[in-house]
């Protein structure tokens, strides 16, 4: 056992041994505790049966029986199992129908099965569930397995003074009351058979905001909001609009012919026709609008009938509830997602990045309808099946209103960036493969490697197959499995049909292997014969096997021009690929539109980097150009300390910044400049990045003063939304970056007149980026007034807990002198709420990301230790998450071994294994994959048990 890393492994998931047929289940829901009576009915299948496990966890029991035999049973509390035995064999494709009493007791820190959510002031404990993964062996003994799907009746009864008692389903018997304070109500839920994690159940004191949803055909259904009771209106409008414009979307825009060139018009028309539709639905109805509005129904009722459309909703209501308190940012439950209250609808205090999150969870969520909920995977194994098309769909959402290269640049950005970076995760010591060995609790799979890199190879899968026949594989594969579970192996089957190409053997390498590949490529131009050839070479890391990916790349002139463009598939260590008859090309653009999840290397010059940042008409390529050039500078001034910033960087990044299409199309994120170099060497020395980083901006601040606060005024200008849509607000949010990279480089001159210039946004913005940019500026900068500002906005920020959050966010990241004291002093505060997931992921994870501060400084160390001591017990996933900082200690320089591996040894030693075995196991899994550092550490503290 010892030397177990994790708790399940495949073998833990075989086959059922039933058929679970329905739920009957009675809630009588009180404040402390809830009364649970169930009906489970199960059909045995071809074997017969003499007992049957249930999952149980940590409910009492007051009764259990059968309808059909006699039982007996036994609680085996440790292992959450209740264990039925028949007295006699129930015989092969037999149903039976098992009677539990049970009561749950929710928490406010277990964020699994019920537990209490923000109770608005003066009303009854608001209480939800989380079921994702194993949170419905927490509320009643069920089979919690991926493949136990089933239909549901389920009943509420509640305190009368809940505003809504919520659960999967329509509506059967309307709410109504028992007796007095009492009041009960009853949903089914059989069109869709569910598995146990999509269950929910909320009592809740909410406003409900609602939309008719109607369909291009008139069908209809609802929308609902639930939000916190002070809720303003106008923000859950807007909320409304962009969840109508997810689901319209999906409908129109998804689906096998998506990408047929000729019907794209008449989607685009009907999406015209629908928001005309929508705007004079709540115009004031005159009678030529009543007439116009049903010419205008008939057409799109027309059209609608030429289309081959995406996924139609089935329920009555699609409702999405805020969950202020949640692991998660949002969760599918059928027809009923959770989401993260913060990020539910746009608050005024939502800073844009949540803004963008927003609009995405928005349609993922809804988005897994299909894909999650109608077709399922089998195990948490296959959680990624889930996930990764989910996250792939959102992603062409997001293109939609920000477009493609804003998009695929912000994705690129995730890869690459140095802390929490899915290339960092996935190259350090806690990296799981997209399809793990094992796992210590569903939660370890939701990381950024389902979420980002398992999309990644969905996208190269579509890359390699083609998008027309990625979206009618993707078709084929809904309506095989519909309401039914699927495998990684049956998904890939449905790609290899379509397309008539194999995967499985490049699917198995990018599903089981963790990292990438790191791909060298020379070239060779022979001038007699036109002829230019590419040599590819993979390193591949011991005992791994070569990736296989779709290589995109182009030789181009000086002007810009393709002289060619390919796309090949790459397989084994090296590949030589020809380009025949062509003209020598000014600068090559490799891995266009990052077309392989991995990182290359091609040892271009200066010049044509340069000229590659201009003229390559691929955005990515222009992007990666830059990042090389950037990298080359930081590495250089980390290797020469005392050197300054060179023209040529200096005159780069000018250029870029005055560059108003680049930015206006790519967003201000282009200019990032990541506190990293791609030389391991110096990649860890984190203070020393951060300053190179500021030498840089500086450099250009000073010479370029006047220029860059020019181009702020220009971004200022054009950073407001001149309508509500989401286009026009995506194309604010482009210009408010570029905005505050302006200020963020004016910053470093930490000069009376910019620290004005600072605060002055900080006082005059009309949006919370603004805000919180400037009020980051003036913390890291010297201005004499800092604390009062700090103070002030303090106060602010605790009145409402979307300021607070990003409030938090921006004390964890500071970069001042003062940093490790200032988290110590927010942690202080009567507002910082330990249990709730949004502070501690606000204050505790970015500080565990400020790694200068929090792993080389020895307060910050000695903080973190603290932290993560206190927060263990109190939330598993978020001290997992934060413990990810210690991912490369063995890349770090040596002075810092002993004392980072001292953090962790400690900790392990003081953990039960049984209660924390994320924590713990991540622990042990941390310290392995540092084997110079704890050797180091054995030294001179000896052997670390348990390891
Ligand atoms: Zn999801």
């Amino acid at each position: 056992m010892k030397n177990r890393l994790y708790k399940y492994y495949p073998e833990d998931f075989g086959e059922l041994t039933v058929d679970v047929l329905h739920m009957d289940l009675v809630f009588d829901v009180y404040d402390d505790r809830t009364n649970v009576k169930s009906v489970l009915r199960v059909r045995t299948k071809d074997a017969p049966i003499e007992k049957l496990e249930l999952n149980c966890r940590d409910l009492e029991i007051r009764a259990v029986s059968c309808i059909q035999y006699e039982i007996s049973y036994r609680y085996r509390k440790d292992d959450a199992i209740l264990e039925i035995n028949f007295r006699e064999e129930v015989p092969p494709h037999t149903e039976v129908a098992i009677v539990t009493d049970t009561v749950c007791r929710p928490t406010k820190h277990i964020l699994e099965g019920l537990y209490y959510d923000e109770t608005p002031a003066g009303a009854p404990p608001q209480q939800i569930t989380q079921c994702q993964q194993w949170g419905f062996q927490r509320i009643v003994p069920c089979i919690d397995d991926m493949t136990a799907k089933c239909t549901y009746t389920t009943t509420i009864i509640a305190d009368s003074r809940y505003t809504n008692l919520i659960t999967n389903g329509d509506v059967v018997v309307e709410r109504h009351t028992i007796k007095p304070g009492r009041d009960k109500i009853v949903y089914d839920n059989s069109v869709t058979p569910m598995a146990t994690y999509l269950f929910f159940l909320g009592v809740g004191t909410y406003a409900t905001f609602k939309r008719e949803f109607e369909y291009p055909d008139g069908r209809t259904f609802m929308l609902e909001l639930l939000v916190p009771p002070a809720s303003e209106a106008s923000a859950a409008e807007k909320a409304l609009d962009i969840l109508h414009d997810a689901v319209m979307w999906v409908y129109l825009f998804t689906g096998p012919e998506q990408f047929d060139e000729e019907k794209l018009s008449v989607r685009k028309e009907i999406w015209e026709l629908v928001r005309r539709r929508e705007k004079m639905k709540y115009e004031t109805k005159s009678e030529t609008t009543l007439e116009e509005l049903e010419k205008l129904r008939s057409r799109l009722a027309e059209l609608d009938a030429t289309i081959t459309p995406g996924y139609r909703y089935t329920g009555t209501v699609y409702r999405e509830i805020g969950m202020q308190n949640s692991d998660f940012g949002g969760m599918e439950n059928v027809g009923n997602t959770t989401i993260t209250t913060n990020k539910i609808m746009p608050f005024p205090q939502m800073v844009d990045s949540a803004y963008e999150y927003m609009v995405k969870v928005k349609v993922h969520e809804y988005y897994h309808n299909q894909n999650g909920s109608e077709v399922t995977g089998k195990s948490p194994f296959e959680i990624w099946l889930n996930e990764a098309v989910t996250v792939h769909v959102e992603e062409q959402f997001h293109a939609f209103f920000f477009g493609e290269d804003y998009q695929r640049l912000s994705r690129v950005l995730e890869l690459l960036e140095p802390v929490s970076g899915t290339f960092a995760l996935d190259s350090g010591a806690a990296s799981m493969p997209i399809i793990p060995e094992g796992f210590n609790d569903p939660n370890d799979l939701i990381t950024a490697v389902t979420y980002v890199k398992a999309p990644e190879y969905v996208r190269m899968v579509e890359t390699l197959i083609g998008k027309d026949t990625f979206a009618r594989g993707l078709d084929r594969y809904f309506k095989k499995f519909k309401h039914s579970n699927a495998s990684t192996q049956d998904w890939i089957e449905a790609m290899e049909e379509e397309s008539g190409q194999p995967l499985k053997e490049m699917s198995e390498t990018w599903l089981r292997q963790t990292k990438f590949p790191v791909v060298e490529v020379s070239a060779e131009y022979n001038r007699a014969e036109r002829r230019f050839k590419f040599f590819l070479k993979q390193r591949v890391p011991a005992d791994a096997k070569p990736w296989e990916f779709p290589f995109r790349a182009a030789l181009v002139d000086e002007n810009g021009n393709d002289l060619a463009e390919i796309l090949e598939r790459v397989s084994g260590e090296t590949a030589e690929l020809t380009i025949e008859n062509v003209d020598m090309p000014a600068f090559l653009s490799l891995n266009r539109g990052y077309s392989f999840y991995g990182k290359l290397i091609y040892r271009a010059s200066q010049e044509e980097l340069l000229m590659q940042v201009r003229k390559d008409r691929d955005t990515i390529g222009r992007f990666m150009a830059f990042y090389t050039l950037v990298d080359r500078e930081k590495l250089r001034l980390l290797k020469n300390p005392g050197s300054s910033p060179s023209e040529e960087f200096i005159e780069l990044y000018y250029r870029l910044l005055n560059d108003r299409q680049l930015l206006e199309k790519a967003g201000g994120q282009f200019l990032t400049i990541f506190e990293s170099v791609e030389d391991e060497e110096f990649a860890h020395r984190y203070q020393a990045l951060y300053d190179v980083k500021q030498s840089l901006l500086k450099a250009i601040a000073w010479k370029y003063k006047n220029s860059v606060i020019s181009a702020y005024r220009y971004f200022e200008s054009g950073s407001t939304p001149m309508d509500s849509t989401l286009e026009e607000t995506a194309r604010a949010i482009k210009y408010r970056q570029a905005k505050n990279i302006c200020l963020s480089i004016l910053a470093t001159l930490d000069t009376p007149d910019i620290h004005a210039m600072i605060k002055q946004q900080f006082e005059t913005a009309t949006c919370a980026t603004d805000r919180l940019s400037a009020f980051s500026a003036y913390m890291d900068s010297s201005a004499p007034d800092k604390v009062e500002v700090l103070r002030a906005f303090e106060a602010e920020s605790k009145k409402n807990l979307v300021a607070w959050e990003a409030f938090l966010s921006a004390i964890g990241s500071n970069s001042s002198i003062d940093a490790v004291e200032l988290v110590r002093e927010m942690e202080r505060s009567d507002a910082f709420r330990i249990e709730q997931a949004n502070d501690q992921r606000a204050l505790y994870g970015s500080f565990a990301r400020n790694r200068k501060k929090s792993l080389q400084t020895k307060e910050g160390r000695a903080l973190f230790a603290e932290i993560l001591r206190k927060l263990a017990p109190v939330n598993e996933y978020t001290t997992v998450n934060l413990l990810n900082a210690f991912a490369h200690i063995d890349m770090m320089e040596t002075k810092y071994h002993i004392p980072l591996v001292k953090i962790l040894a400690d900790l392990l030693g003081e953990l039960d294994p049984q209660k924390y075995p994320s924590v713990y196991n991540r622990i042990r899994k941390l310290l392995l994959g540092a084997p110079k550092a704890v050797k180091a550490y054995n030294i001179e503290h000896g052997e670390i048990p348990d390891l």
